[in-house]
């Protein structure tokens, strides 16, 4: 019987919010170990409001599949909202908390890691690559396998720690559980001595194209459905691009591709590189460019059936808590405020100040105060307001909130992140999107599947912010970056980041 230890450790982190996460972010919102993590792998909920079954119920099936074979051995699972990068105490207490449960599990024939592949950590270069390294320390050369979000950042160290590293196949996410199946299908063969993982990548210095970046919208379907498809075969165990996350703080950022063949190594080498060419290609597709805020509020306003059959969607690209943002932007909030007029508009900032003020006043109390722009003051400046408090909420993941009307404004007040990206959101609160004109979310994708019910049109709104595409160009990079700088070629690029003479 051959034992095979599961772990994840994941975050995805901004560099540029200026709101570390914290351990307690991380217990506060999703922690387990031992026992209770293989039940919440096993039957669920996985990652508790958030996720039913994710990567680790996949490694758990997986591994059930070979139960004669293979017995899983739960170290541990901690989650985090997007936010900034790991304070350094936060860090080194989940590696030691890693290193320490893997010595404790007793002998180990491989390890299965779930990684989002771009947390950063403060003062801590690469800090996955580091885990990799912390791991190996215990399991010395049994095989380790890791999944990334294909939001993750490949690195030379990463790669070479890893056997095999396999990625999602969908923007929006939602084969998180095949992800995991597919990490453990490899572990456990290659456990068992039934493959012989090959990996090759590349990295290119791009950090922004394939357009809108969906699996199932041009330019990337048909990236898409090459790996799909060369995964049918038996000898491609895995093929994964990365769409990288680019506000994070590693100067070797970019996309990225990776194959692992059963012990082809040339194969694995030429579709990483067939798909590195594929991507490059698709370079100058940027993404999308959104509206300002006056343009959008315009918009909805003349959406005027569109509004009565339901309500317009307004996605805050500037402040995507889904994606590091602090959440505490006022930008879009003041310009609702002021030209929104005669619609019923509902909207979120964090402001854990503001809540700590406000929250020993009663309901239906007129409050006059000031809101936002204090996470991330250089920013977005705090709107000063008189408010009618509406209501008052303690909520798991949110925090204490509380619901402030303000003219035509309804305007959720949260003091932990405000992930706005499901209608229960607002309606947990007692606002109903059908009842809105206007509803402002905090995300990029997932939230065009939440509100379909609703949404009769979507407005991605620019204003400023830490999730602003370009911002992410003040970042340190190895080199040009595409599209900041002009890139002729990627390959030298690859080469140095891959240490190939
Ligand atoms: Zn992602």
């Amino acid at each position: 019987m051959k034992r095979i230890a599961f772990a994840r450790i994941a975050q995805e982190s901004n560099a540029l919010s200026p709101v570390a996460t914290t351990l307690a972010d991380f217990e506060s919102a999703h922690y387990l170990a031992g026992d209770a993590l293989l039940e919440a792998a096993t039957r669920g909920p996985e990652v508790a409001g958030f996720f039913r079954r994710a990567e680790l119920a996949g490694f758990v099936q997986a591994a059930r599949a070979r139960k004669a074979d293979v017995e899983p051995v739960p170290i541990l699972s901690a989650w985090a909202a997007s936010g900034g990068p790991l304070d350094r105490a936060c860090f080194e207490a989940l590696e030691a908390r890693l290193v320490d449960g893997l010595r404790a599990a007793g002998r180990l024939d491989g390890l299965y890691l779930c990684l989002h592949g771009a947390m950063g950590a403060l003062g801590v270069p690469d800090p996955e690559s580091r885990l990799l390294a912390a791991a190996r320390t215990v399991i010395g050369g049994a095989p380790l396998v890791v999944s990334h979000d294909l939001h993750g950042n490949l690195t030379r160290a990463r790669v070479g720690h890893a056997d095999a590293i396999v990625a999602y196949h969908t923007n929006p996410h939602r084969d998180h559980v095949r992800t995991g199946r597919k990490a453990g299908r490899i572990a456990i063969g290659t456990v068992l001595g039934e493959l012989k993982p090959q990996m090759a990548w590349r990295s290119l210095p791009m950090l922004l194209g394939g357009g809108t970046t969906i699996d199932f919208l041009s330019p990337m379907r048909s990236i898409f459905a090459r790996m799909r498809h060369a995964e049918r075969s038996r000898e491609i165990l895995a093929a994964s691009t990365f769409m990288v996350h680019p506000w994070n703080d590693d100067p070797a950022l970019g996309w990225s591709t990776l194959c692992v063949t059963d012990g082809d190594a040339a194969a694995a080498d030429r579709l990483a590189d067939e798909l590195a060419e594929r991507c490059w290609a698709v370079r100058e597709r940027l993404p999308p460019e959104f509206r300002s805020a006056d343009d959008a509020i315009a918009a909805a306003r003349a959406a005027r059936i569109r509004r009565k059959l339901g309500c317009v969607v307004m996605a805050d690209a500037s402040d995507v808590v889904s994606a590091g943002a602090p959440g505490d932007s006022t930008h879009l909030v003041r310009a609702l405020l002021e030209r929104g007029s005669g619609m019923l508009v509902y909207a979120a900032v964090r402001d854990p100040h503001a809540i700590a003020a406000l929250w020993p006043r009663d309901a239906g109390e007129t409050v006059a105060t000031q809101l936002g722009g204090s996470l991330d003051p250089a920013r977005s400046e705090a709107l000063t307001v008189r408010a009618r408090i509406a209501s008052k909420h303690d909520r798991p993941g949110f925090g204490r909130t509380l619901v402030l009307a303000i003219d035509h404004v309804r305007l959720v007040v949260t003091e932990g992140p405000a992930l706005v990206m499901r209608p229960s959101f607002y309606t947990e609160v007692g606002l109903d999107p059908w009842r809105a004109d206007i509803v402002v979310v905090k995300n990029f994708f997932p939230f065009l599947m939440f509100f379909l019910p609703y949404n009769r049109k979507t407005i991605f709104v620019r204003t400023r912010g830490a999730t602003d595409f370009d911002a992410a160009f003040a970042l340190r990079f190895d080199g040009p970056m595409h599209p900041r700088d002009r890139v002729d070629d990627w390959r030298e690029r690859d080469r140095l980041r891959r240490a190939i003479a």
